[in-house]
């Protein structure tokens, strides 16, 4: 009799950040939308319906860059308590957990992603460096007024000179004689909310070495903005430089500990990347409404274009990878709000947050490149009519591309995947070494792979594979030893294999859990992991090909294809599972 597929050997790795390479699908519950609590949807309510009244009737007034419009915006969204959700009470907040942030985040993406941006800018990356790592004073001076929107918050990392490389930042700051403050001169580029915020967290380097973060204060005497950038697309946000001219910042308002700017520069960052999984959530389900709408008022050939089979499979694709991006965002949220539990010094939120860190580099990932598909492919169903820009979704074609590029861009954060694998391994935090050893043991008897069995048993054993096929790469990348570094080629297409086994594992271990629509569950993971485990195994066969010698590659092919089944699915089927519940109510069907 058939057994099921075995396990992939895993030590004792529990809830860990990278944990999903090496445990078996389902081998622990996690976070999904279906666990929602009463409160946490009632946050995405009110938040999606403050975008539906307040935002989205003066989109067209926003994308003429109205910031006055911006501003008042987030003043109401402050009134509401939507700004505060990470800020302490005593401080004015209402100090929510992680899933409640992202349930905001995806609901002010839903149509406007100038707005999102804007909103993402100011109670992201602008506010949680206050909020971390503020001083008990600084909290209190600058948090309460964050909260309420009176005042705007912005982060300025990137210069003309550094925008990847951010360390090598050149705006620098002395202190002056007398103690009192610091004399910071240089300049900022592309800075979210530049134009209009008040509170600016700058990094710079102290005494032209000590790479440091400084509050900055509109009105600072020597600190001025730039004109707004034209861009491509968030039309509505406001990005500008920021210049400092013997800039006078008080010597108090120096942020964290001098020297130390990179772990709050970074540590940021990874929150920033985890939103943009959330606000990709948001953005795909409207993109997805607007085309089926689209498609079932379109007639051509005297149908509605929405019973064409390749407009069909669209449809079941683009619900796919929402249904991934959603399973991947909550799920790795969940476990930062499990790991930080009753935990509240910002120290130990942060350790939580940065345990997460591969997470949140592949939903930055993955958020943006399959938004920006889910969007492509709305635009081609509707033909001319998404080329012109009377329909919203020539709007968010143009808007999302940015994704890619801020929030580190998709090279570095692909570079950063395979990168804290690797250094948490040589650090003995994560298993990688005894799983490769293992999967040695296991190739040497074919016995070690018999026939799935149960619901969705394919698809589990797909993700199984793509694990071992992981696996067997990384073993013959870490034979390039510190040459590993400069083998790029190598190092994205490990990443883009870890990308597609947390997609797949996410689907699969919320799917097996949940008991209702289970056709059409069913039908989200056999689309999804019929394309995924395709994508997991070519890009590991990438990755074997650029490293192994050419006398080897051939047998070491060999070997990887016994990790890796070609299983049969009629693309047909699983696109029908999935697509008459999407045009029945026109969207996305999983509501919150
Ligand atoms: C609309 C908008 C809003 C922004 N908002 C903010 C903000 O609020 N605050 C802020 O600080 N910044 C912000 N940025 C800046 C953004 O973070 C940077 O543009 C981004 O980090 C990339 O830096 P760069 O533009 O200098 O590109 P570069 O670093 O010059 O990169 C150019 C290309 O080279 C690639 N590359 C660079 N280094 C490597 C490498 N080691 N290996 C392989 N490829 C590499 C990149 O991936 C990219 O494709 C914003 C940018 C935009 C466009």
């Amino acid at each position: 009799m058939a057994e099921q597929v075995q396990d992939v050997p895993s030590a004792e790795v529990a809830s860990r950040g990278g944990s999903f390479l090496f445990q078996p699908v389902g081998a622990r519950a996690f976070m999904t939308p279906e666990k929602l609590n009463d409160q946490q949807r009632q946050f995405y309510k009110s938040g999606d319906e403050f975008l539906r009244t307040e935002v989205l009737p003066r989109a067209e007034a926003l994308e003429q860059k109205d910031n006055a419009l911006l501003r008042e915006l987030l003043g109401k969204a402050g009134e509401l308590g939507l700004l505060g959700v990470d800020i302490a009470e005593e401080f004015g907040g209402l100090a929510q957990d992680k899933v409640t942030s992202m349930l905001l985040a995806e609901s002010q993406a839903g149509g406007y992603a100038s707005w999102a941006t804007t909103f993402g800018a100011h109670t992201g990356i602008g506010t949680l460096p206050l909020v971390f790592f503020g001083t008990e004073a600084q909290k209190a001076k600058y948090l309460p007024d964050l909260a309420s929107g009176k005042k705007v918050a912005a982060y300025a990392l990137s210069e003309a000179g550094s925008g990847s490389d951010a360390l090598a930042a050149r705006t620098v700051a002395r202190l002056s004689a007398d103690g009192s403050h610091y004399l910071v001169n240089g300049g900022k580029m592309w800075i979210t909310n530049g134009g209009f915020a008040d509170i600016y967290v700058v990094f710079l380097k102290i005494d032209g070495s000590k790479f440091t973060a400084l509050i900055v204060e509109r009105g600072t005497p020597g600190f001025s903005v730039g004109r707004e950038e034209h861009k491509l697309g968030i039309r509505g946000s406001s990005t500008t430089p920021l210049i400092f001219e013997d800039c006078q910042v008080p010597a108090g308002n120096v942020l964290g500990e001098i020297g130390k700017g990179h772990k709050i520069a970074f540590n940021i960052l990874n929150v920033g990347r985890l939103k943009l999984g959330a606000f990709a959530v948001g953005g795909m389900k409207v993109s997805l409404k607007n085309g089926v709408e689209y498609a079932l008022q379109r007639k051509q050939f005297g149908k509605s274009i929405a019973e064409f089979g390749l407009i069909r499979e669209k449809f079941a694709r683009a619900a796919a990878q929402i249904y991934a991006v959603e399973s991947m965002t909550y799920r790795a949220t969940g476990a930062i709000d499990e790991a930080i539990g009753s935990r509240t010094s910002a120290a130990e939120v942060m350790a939580a947050i940065e345990e997460y860190a591969i997470e949140a580099s592949i939903m930055k990932v993955a958020g943006s490149e399959w938004m920006f598909q889910v969007i492509d492919e709305m635009l081609q169903v509707h033909g001319g009519n998404g080329f012109v820009s009377d329909y919203p979704i020539e709007r968010a074609y143009r808007d999302n591309r940015v994704n890619r590029i801020f929030e580190g861009t998709n090279e570095i954060n692909r570079l950063l995947i395979p990168g804290m694998i690797f250094k948490r391994a040589m650090k003995g935090e994560m298993p990688l070494m005894e799983a490769v050893m293992r999967l040695d043991e296991e190739l040497s008897d074919p016995r070690h792979f018999p026939a799935p069995l149960g619901r969705l048993a394919e698809e589990r054993r797909g993700a199984e594979m793509a694990k071992r096929q992981f696996l067997f790469a990384a073993k013959w990348a870490a034979t390039l030893g510190p040459a590993l570094e400069e083998r790029q080629e190598v190092l994205a297409a490990l990443a883009d294999c870890a990308i597609e086994i947390y997609a797949m594992d996410s689907i699969l271990g919320r799917t097996l859990e949940t008991g209702d629509l289970a056709s059409l569950r069913d039908g989200l993971c056999r689309f999804f992991c019929m394309e995924s485990r395709e994508r997991a195994f070519d890009r590991a066969r990438t990755a074997l090909c650029a490293i192994v010698p050419a006398g080897e590659v051939e047998a070491q092919l060999e070997l990887l294809g016994r990790l890796h089944k070609y299983t049969a699915v009629n693309s047909a089927e699983a696109r029908e599972q999935i697509v008459p519940a999407l045009l029945e109510a026109p969207g996305y069907p999983l509501a919150y």
